[in-house]
């Protein structure tokens, strides 16, 4: 994992960010159930060790604080779609538990004792925030805001304790929890994004695997607006006789260099993945068949014209490839679009092998 990903989520790929804007939902609805129940059950704590005066308060803000949580139980459910909703959600849930934070240490101003856990409180956030796999810079964002807003609220309470060391103090504390708190939202990101590449792409090839492939191209369908777009199913030919022949490692880097050979020939905007054991197969946006069938002819001629050394030094091969392609747009049925590229495939077999077939 490259430290930029660490950083932001601009780095990830649209379908991890949906990966793990998932799982940030489903943990963030778990936290917000957690706090409701605490943050309300508390009121018999409360009523254990509070004076009347100031139970009469508390047990209110409480319960107003757990009612205001609650419509994000549901929201939740529109986070796992939308990143934005996802952070719109974060920062009202910091915003509700500062508020009922400072209205807590408020009611205290009068020289009574303030109970330790509306003193330890921020720190409790931070820790619980530590749950949710965010990137650095969006750890960071919220360590500040829940920083500048602790300080803040202890100046406005006690303009004195910018004199004294006490603020210095916080300051210090808090940043020691951000720090923790960075850390181990750092660490479940990679873990995430270390578990999505091992569940996503080839291991032999590193291209991505079938299951990504199918999740891309409906995104292609569905989001790809009017544009046609192209599908090339390639099969790399008598692949079977150069594993009898020269061995299964022969075999495995034929397969690592047609990948590379994929990824120099199509541009950053196609999407390449392994389809099965030696068929691969590439989704061309906005192209029409006729560039499709193009790109497909040149990809023919870069693996004809490369023969793959063996890795034990006995000499090199030639591999040649047939392919099938069909073009697709928003309207169609992606199981019978593969079918037709599939057909053209096998047409392209039939035809006498290393040629490239459009779908009938
Ligand atoms: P055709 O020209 O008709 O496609 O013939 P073919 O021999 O390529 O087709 P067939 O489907 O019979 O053979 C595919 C072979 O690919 C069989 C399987 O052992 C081999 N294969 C599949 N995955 C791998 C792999 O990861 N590494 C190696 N070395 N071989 C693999
Ligand atoms: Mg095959
Ligand atoms: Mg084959």
């Amino acid at each position: 994992m490259e430290l930029k990903e660490y950083w932001s989520d601009s780095y990830h790929s649209s379908d991890f960010k949906l990966t793990r804007i998932g799982l940030v939902a489903i943990r963030f609805r778990w936290l917000v159930a957690l706090l409701i129940i605490g943050i309300a059950g508390w009121i018999a704590v409360d009523w254990w060790v509070l004076d009347p005066a100031h139970f009469k308060l508390i047990w209110k803000m409480r319960l107003i604080t757990g009612a205001m949580l609650t419509p994000l139980l549901p929201l939740s459910y529109l986070c796992k779609l939308n990143r934005r909703w996802m952070i719109a959600s974060l920062y009202f849930l910091i915003g509700v538990l500062l508020t009922f934070n400072l209205v807590g240490l408020w009611s205290f101003r009068d020289g009574t004792p303030i109970p330790i856990g509306y003193i330890a409180f921020p720190y409790f956030l931070l820790a619980l925030l530590s749950v949710l796999p965010l990137p650095v810079k969006s750890g960071l964002r919220v360590a500040v805001v829940i920083t500048l807003c602790v300080l803040g609220t202890d100046y406005w309470l006690n303009p004195d304790s910018l004199h004294g060391g006490a603020l210095l103090d916080r300051l210090w504390l808090l940043i020691c929890f951000s720090l923790a708190m960075l850390w181990v939202q750092a660490g479940q990101l990679r873990m995430l994004l270390d578990l999505y590449r091992e569940s996503t792409r080839d291991p032999l090839t590193r291209l991505m695997n079938r299951r990504l492939f199918m999740r891309q191209l409906e995104l292609q369908r569905s989001e790809g607006g009017q544009r046609p777009f192209t599908l090339i199913l390639f099969d790399l030919d008598r692949f079977k006789r150069i594993n009898d022949e020269h061995g299964h490692l022969m075999g495995d880097e034929v397969l690592v260099r047609v990948a590379n050979t994929l990824g120099d020939i199509f541009g950053p905007d196609a999407i390449v993945a392994r389809y099965g054991g030696e068929e691969f197969i590439v989704l061309l946006p906005a192209t029409s068949l006729e560039q499709g069938l193009r790109q497909a002819e040149t990809l023919r001629l870069a693996v004809e014209s490369q023969p793959v050394e063996n890795p034990l030094g006995e000499g090199e091969i030639t591999v040649t490839l047939s392919a099938g392609v069909v073009e697709g747009s928003h309207d169609s049925d992606l199981h019978s679009l593969l079918n037709q590229a599939d057909e053209a495939l096998y047409d392209a077999k039939r035809n006498g092998r290393n040629c490239v077939q459009a779908a009938a």
